[in-house]
């Protein structure tokens, strides 16, 4: 049966408050008290205290629709069916309450009980943690799980810890969206990274407590934290082919290929930029929306980092005048129920994201002026490789573009002594940022790093070489 997103989300939240959950709101992304996280990732994030006991939660149990940023994904986004930077995290939590066997039966009767989601239980696969004895003999012999559609896999991926303090294995849910989205490579199942088999749920037992040396000792209080994101849930229920064609999202998607005048599915490259504009304006809407301001440096750099990006890639569709301010219009509207605080400070939203698509457009103004003054001042065959460093270092002027404008004139750059620069440049922001500690790795996550390809390949390089600042 079809389901929009937004009912998707009321649905979940409904069905564990019949559970004995309390409802509570998202919190902000923008992390309380939590130095080691730039923004809230997970459901869970936000309610640490809560699992080492340090706050005394209101309820021992638990249920929300967290707003998540992971900066971590932004080079899957518009490439992969399942990664945004912004996404919602569905999630029930027990506080030294219930355990793995209520939150493996309640996640199944969510799933795929005709009462509620009611999804083919034969396209569904769990995963468990390789020595989690006590899980798969849930899934076996309680839900009835034929013991070779049950994966065990190892640490990696299912044993959730972060540093020191409560963790524990982990038990994830797999659907099977058919061979059509998969990698067609032999040994291609449940744990490949392609779009077949796609990850919908995650349930943590957190039941031990690491002492920081690596030392496991049963918690007095187990725990449980799950996550499920709400687009691909609503992916699957829709049967569509990403997050990008859920209901909400594909309206944004909609409305930029309308301002662009592209249509979506004719080409991929044309795709990947309406995937990441739509990706990108949802991520900035909900972090002005939490206070968030562009800024040069932690989450106002992120938050700068992917307004800019997005007008990018509206420059590559042949956009021509401002237009996020426009686009986010379709995210309050589409997310304004669920997140009132939406609406609420629409006008600001609004506000800030013109003036810093302004900025980065006279950006590119002043560096268009510049580059021409020394096109007319060079010997009409070559620009220095010091010249398209200094434009993009100084002026945030990406080299894609100097690359285009002298490719017009005729003219050429040295590539290769423009990424020795960078790379140059690149080992300088490295050596600040491990003097920033954990913070500094947040930054690097944005994908800055990256050694960037050598050969100019059009626009496909066009992330890897976009300069922000
Ligand atoms: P994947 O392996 O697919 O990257 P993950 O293991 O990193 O997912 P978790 O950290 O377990 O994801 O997060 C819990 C759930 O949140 C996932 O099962 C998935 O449904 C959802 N999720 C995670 N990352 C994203 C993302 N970038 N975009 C949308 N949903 C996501
Ligand atoms: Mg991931
Ligand atoms: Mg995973
Ligand atoms: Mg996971």
């Amino acid at each position: 049966q079809y389901r929009g997103l937004n009912e998707l989300r009321e649905m979940y939240l409904s069905f564990f408050e019949t559970k004995g959950h309390l409802r509570l709101p998202s919190f902000s992304l923008i992390p309380q008290n939590d130095p080691s996280l730039l923004l809230i990732n997970s459901g869970m994030a936000p309610m640490k205290p809560y699992f080492t006991g340090e706050q005394e939660p209101p309820r021992h149990r638990v249920t929300t629709c967290q707003k998540c940023i992971r900066t971590g994904d932004i080079e899957n986004v518009g490439k992969t069916a399942r990664h945004g930077t912004f996404f919602e995290m569905l999630g029930n939590f027990s506080f030294g309450d219930y355990f793995k066997r209520e939150a493996i039966h309640w996640s199944w009767e969510f799933l795929t009980s005709p009462d509620w989601v009611g999804i083919d239980p034969d396209r569904l696969y769990p995963s468990i943690y390789v020595d989690d004895d006590e899980a798969f003999e849930i899934w076996n012999k309680e839900i009835g799980i034929a013991p070779e559609r049950i994966f065990r896999f190892g640490k990696e991926d299912n044993f959730w810890e972060h540093g020191s303090g409560p963790c524990g294995p982990c038990s994830e849910i797999y659907y099977d969206r058919g061979p059509e989205f998969g990698c067609g490579k032999p040994g291609c199942t449940v744990g490949c990274d392609c779009d077949r088999y796609m990850e919908v749920w995650n349930n943590v037992f957190s039941q031990f407590d690491n002492d920081g040396n690596g030392n496991y000792t049963e918690l007095k209080q187990k725990n449980i934290d799950t996550g499920m994101g709400l687009e691909r849930l609503a992916c699957v229920v829709q049967g569509v082919g990403s997050l990008f064609d859920v209901d909400t999202v594909r309206n944004i998607t909609n409305k930029v290929s309308e301002i662009a005048g592209k249509h979506y599915g004719e080409s991929d490259k044309t795709d990947i930029s309406l995937r990441v504009i739509t990706d990108h304006i949802r991520s900035t809407v909900m972090m002005i929306c939490d206070g968030v301001i562009p800024s040069n440096e932690g989450r106002g750099y992120v938050l700068r980092r992917l307004l800019r990006r997005a007008v990018r890639h509206g420059k590559l569709l042949g956009i021509d005048k401002p237009f996020m301010s426009d686009v986010a219009s379709t995210v309050i509207k589409e997310s304004g129920g669920a997140y009132p605080e939406l609406v609420e400070k629409q006008k600001y939203i609004h506000k800030v994201i013109e003036n810093e698509e302004a900025s980065f457009n006279k950006t590119i103004d002043s560096g268009l002026a510049i580059l021409n003054d020394k096109i007319a001042a060079s010997d009409g065959k070559e620009l220095s490789a010091a010249d398209a460093f200094q434009l993009y270092d100084t002026y945030g002027f990406p080299i894609d573009l100097t690359l285009e404008v002298l490719e017009e004139h005729g003219m050429t750059t040295s590539r290769e002594e423009f990424d020795r620069l960078m790379n140059e440049q690149r080992e300088r922001a490295r050596e600040d940022r491990k003097k920033m500690g954990d913070l500094g790795w947040q930054s690097e996550d944005l994908g800055l790093d990256k050694s960037i390809k050598t050969a100019f390949d059009g626009y496909d390089t066009l992330e890897e070489s976009a300069k922000i600042l």
